[in-house]
Order: structure tokens, then sequence, then C-alpha cells
């Protein structure tokens, strides 16, 4: 995946070859469940005690704990997205072709886990290109979506949207519309919508992790460490208030690691262990309540049938501060 084929307005998002549109309306809409494929000591919150040298001396637990999510998504017969890290793909191209195998759709959650806006858009492309090529010898199989690691692209990285569609991708999910030390718009919209960028000449539909509104903030939904400390009700009836009341699209996030209580302990900020560790061992319990009580579907074929709102609505400049309509144009030579 190295750019667009052909110039000219971007093509929608077509499944296979009968080219079914993902605005169609009337369908109920569905969660989309997404797995981040990475190991315990790629995450941010051990960043800087784990040299991205020194990966290759940990014990790699990852193909044990995707196999166990892979077992868990069978028994409840649900198909979901995997956001691959491209590290992960060299090391361990079997999981990847498993995943793929089993019936479950890829993506690309970057090569080297860095967050977006500590790169220059060149390095963001190159890193990409990386991990493209090689989650995609591994799973035989174009990739449609990214996500970027620990939803880097922000304000300041709204331009990482650009890159994304030059280089071929179709959705993004990297945007957390909450305030948070890491990451997060909060003025972003909610729910997925299509961005024009390169002055129109493309778009990228950005699916943004799950919010609930209530009084006047945006709380996050269930995923990550937040479907691990929140109680399991609060998940539940986050998810119930997406789906059912507001009757949009939702998205749930974890990661393998999070099923792997026996992993190796790492030294780090107390708030780092904190958020790593706590809820370990429930963690797997918690995402078979979730995967009983909604439908499950991969994030890519949720996009097909859920309504997709242009950003910004035609007529109207974007929502304060977000300007994500026209992220200002990377320095990038082609
Ligand atoms: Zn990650």
């Amino acid at each position: 995946m190295t750019g667009p084929e052909a110039p000219g307005p971007p093509a929608p998002l077509q499944r296979g070859a009968e080219g079914v549109r993902y605005d169609g309306m009337g369908e109920p809409p569905r969660c989309a469940m997404t797995v981040d494929v990475e190991d315990y000591f790629h995450v941010e919150a051990f960043a800087r005690v784990v040299r991205r040298e020194d990966w290759d001396r940990y014990p790699l637990r990852v193909e044990e704990s995707t196999r166990r999510l892979l077992d868990l998504l069978d028994r409840h017969a649900v198909k979901a997205t995997f956001f691959v890290l491209g590290w992960i793909a060299r090391k361990a191209p079997r999981l990847v072709a498993e995943i793929r195998r089993r019936g479950h759709e890829l993506g690309c959650h970057s090569f080297w886990h860095r967050l977006v806006y500590t790169l220059s858009p060149e390095e963001l492309r190159s890193d990409l290109r990386e991990a493209t090529r090689t989650i995609e010898d591994a799973g035989q199989v174009k990739l449609r979506g990214h996500r970027a690691p620990s939803f880097s692209v922000t304000e300041k990285s709204l331009w990482a949207l650009e890159v994304l569609a030059e280089e071929g991708y179709e959705y993004d999910s990297s945007v957390f519309p909450i305030r948070h030390d890491v990451y997060g718009i909060p003025a972003f919209p909610r729910f997925p919508v299509r961005l024009e960028v390169g002055g129109g000449a493309r778009s990228i539909v950005e699916f943004p992790a799950s919010t609930v509104r209530l009084l006047g903030a945006n709380l996050p939904g269930p995923g990550g460490g937040y479907l691990r400390i929140l109680p399991l009700r609060y998940s539940l009836w986050a998810l119930r208030r997406i789906v059912e009341t507001e009757e949009r699209p939702a998205a749930v996030y974890v990661h393998p690691w999070e099923l792997d209580p026996g992993q190796p302990r790492l030294r780090g900020p107390l708030a780092s262990r904190l958020r790593h560790y706590t809820g370990l061992s429930r963690a797997e319990g918690r995402l078979e309540r979730l995967l009983s009580a909604f439908p499950f579907a991969p994030m890519g074929e949720v996009l097909l049938t859920a309504h997709i709102e242009a950003h910004p609505p035609s007529g109207r400049s974007p929502a304060a501060g977000t300007e994500a309509s026209a992220p200002s144009r990377p320095g990038t030579g082609s």
C-alpha cells in the first residue's frame, strides 16, 4: 500500500465486488470490537523504562495471549478488527496469518509504537509503510484501517489523517474525544465522520473511540484500562446508551496483554503500574459480559452500515479547536 492507484475523488468504502456503501440506513447500529495487538513491554506507560532497542530481550507473550483472545471471540462467534503492531508482524508472522485465517479484519497499529505527535509527517510515513508492508505480507491482505498508538492523533497531529489517506488507508480510529494527559480532542465529533484532506483531493473516515455525553462533558466508553478499572456496570451502561439510546455505533478496544495476568511485572512510575496492572485478572470476564450483551463486528464492517456524516457539515465551519476538515498540509514531498 504505497498510495492511491488513480487520481480523482476518493471512492466510497466498498465491500468486495458488490460495492456496498457504508452509509446504508435502517440497520441497527453495532459495536466495533477492536484489538491493538502489542505486548506488555510495548505500552506507552512503560516507554520510559523499556527502550525500543531492548524489545528483543523481553519474553514474547503476545502469541499466547492473542490466541486466548481469539478463542474467546470464537466462543461468542464474534469477528473483530486486529490493529497489529508492525514489529509483532515481523516477529510473529504466523500469528498475523492465523488472525486472518480465523476470519478477523487486520489493521495497522504502527511499526514502533511511537506517539504520532512526536513524529514528523515523513517519520510517520516511513513507519507506516514499514508496518503496512510487514502486516500485509504476513496476512496476505490489503489493510484498510489504522489505529495510532495511544490514540495519539490530537490537535497537534491531525495532519496524520492526510498521510494515512495518501498511503491508501480508508479509515482511522485514533481520535479520543475526551480530555486526557496523553491524548484527546474533546471537541471532536463523537461518531464516525468523513474528513476531507489535502484540500479535498482525498478523504478518510475517522471512527473515534467511544464516549458518553454526561453533564456537558465526554466520558470515556469501555476499552483498555477504563474497562478494567471502572465498574463493569458503567461499561454496560455506556454501551447501552450509545447503541440503544443514541442509536449510533460504538467501538470497544482491548489489548492481548490485558488477558495475560501472568505477564512479567515491569518497574515504572506508580501511576503507570496502576494503569497497566489494575484489573488484569478480571478483564477476560468483563469482555465476556460485553460480548454476550451487544452485537459486535469488525470496525470495517460496522462502517459499511453506519451513517457517516461529513465533517464539517456542509456550509459550516469546523468545530472550534478541531480544524479537522483541513489538516495543515504536511511538508511531504512525494
Ligand atoms: Zn498500542
